[in-house]
């Protein structure tokens, strides 16, 4: 089922006269194609939360449209839109086994969805195999780990048969191991049902591991859609540049005179085409090769080796950011007693940015990709 939200808008009234009111989500265009999973991300309070709420129908749009297919839900209440819907806390009964917690909601199916007791019965252990908790049938939620819970809670979801799933930062209460083990569940889940779902957070590894397409929010404005590789690879600007990938981006201020960008006083790379200004210069941690000649200097601080990676900590004074991590192959023979370290720069992996605006401005190749995909658009 493709999920269509035209020019969606929610904004939220100030509490008192005085105070502005908030746009929480604005102008949000997109369609979600049929049986994809897709990552909402983005800082605490750039919408997500909103965005998901009205799909699911808990928030009532200010303006714009939702469709699934080709119905137009905008005005339909939750229970008639067909959303399985969970939460981050898991929200089950607790005085209820987990079998009475799943079949709940298939007890409050009315006229002819209504079903047969032996019905609710094959449907419960049907979607409890699906999620690997169908031993766990007669526990109270008390008895059960964070992860196991949050297995019913899916599992209560889906038992309904949602035309659409949603899943606002379902992994959230786990502990690290548990949260991976949980992703890639949800993953396995998603695409053996082939349910289109939003799944809603703000911890970026996540987000990039398991959707097909992520959108990246901000302050309620979509700033970038795309195949999670993609949008690590061709950033639309600053902010989304910065707030994916693990070590960080590396920011710098620099300036392009006469088609070459400078990073200090160093000429760091040819950037044909672009006018002299002023930027903000993104590099990539592995966008760096270490290199005695190199022709960008920072000072060296450490060097750390995590096996096939080497990791190599510096400064420089036109960086934003306290330290440099660029990471290396670790047959780089460094010299880790030196003061100075040098790099050459990978081209694909440096993004520049415009001072004012923060938008990406393309050079080399990234314009030629920039004009094909618009074109191909
Ligand atoms: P988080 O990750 O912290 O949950 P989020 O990205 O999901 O954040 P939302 O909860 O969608 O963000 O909130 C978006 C904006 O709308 C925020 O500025 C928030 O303060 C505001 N907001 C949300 N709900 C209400 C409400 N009921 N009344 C007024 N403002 C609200």
């Amino acid at each position: 089922m493709k999920v269509v939200l035209k020019e969606l808008t929610k904004i939220f009234p100030g509490r008192t006269k005085k105070a502005p009111e908030v746009v929480a989500v604005n102008k949000f265009d997109f369609e979600i194609p049929d049986g994809k999973l897709v990552g909402l991300l983005g800082p605490s309070g750039c919408g997500k939360s909103t965005t998901l709420y009205m799909i699911c129908g808990l928030q009532k749009p200010s303006s714009g449209k939702i469709f699934f297919g080709d119905d137009d839900v905008t005005e339909l209440s939750p229970e008639n839109r067909g959303v399985g819907l969970v939460f981050q806390n898991y929200a089950l009964y607790p005085h209820m086994t987990v079998k009475q917690n799943i079949l709940f909601p298939l007890q409050n199916f009315k006229g002819a969805d209504r079903l047969s007791k032996s019905e609710m019965l094959e449907r419960a252990y049907n979607v409890a195999k699906l999620v690997q908790i169908d031993d766990l049938m007669d526990r109270k939620p008390s008895e059960l780990s964070g992860g196991q819970q949050q297995r019913v809670a899916i599992a209560r979801a889906l038992v309904k048969m949602p035309r659409v799933l949603l899943l606002d930062e379902p992994l959230s209460n786990l502990d690290a191991r548990l949260r991976l083990q949980t992703r890639e569940e949800i993953k396995r889940i998603q695409r053996e049902t082939g349910i289109t779902t939003v799944f809603v957070t703000h911890d970026q590894e996540e987000a990039m591991s398991i959707s097909d397409i992520i959108v990246v929010m901000k302050l309620g404005v979509v700033q970038q859609i795309d195949k999670p590789q993609t949008v690590y690879e061709d950033p639309v600007n600053l902010f989304v540049a910065k707030f994916l990938g693990t070590p960080p981006i590396n920011v710098f201020e620099g300036y392009v005179s006469g088609g070459k960008l400078f990073i200090g006083e160093d000429r760091v790379l040819d950037v044909d085409g672009v006018e002299d200004q002023d930027v903000f210069v993104g590099i990539r941690p592995e966008g760096f090769i270490y290199d005695e000649k190199g022709p960008f200097h920072c000072a060296l601080r450490n060097v750390e080796v995590m096996g096939r990676d080497v990791s190599i900590v510096s400064t420089n004074g036109a960086s934003l950011n306290p330290i440099i991590r660029s990471i290396v192959d670790a047959d780089n023979k460094i010299d880790v007693s030196a003061e100075k370290v040098s790099f050459t720069l990978k081209p694909h992996k440096v993004f520049i940015f415009n001072k004012e605006t923060e938008e990406r401005i393309r050079f080399g190749k990234s314009e030629q990709n920039s004009q094909t995909s618009s074109k191909e658009d």
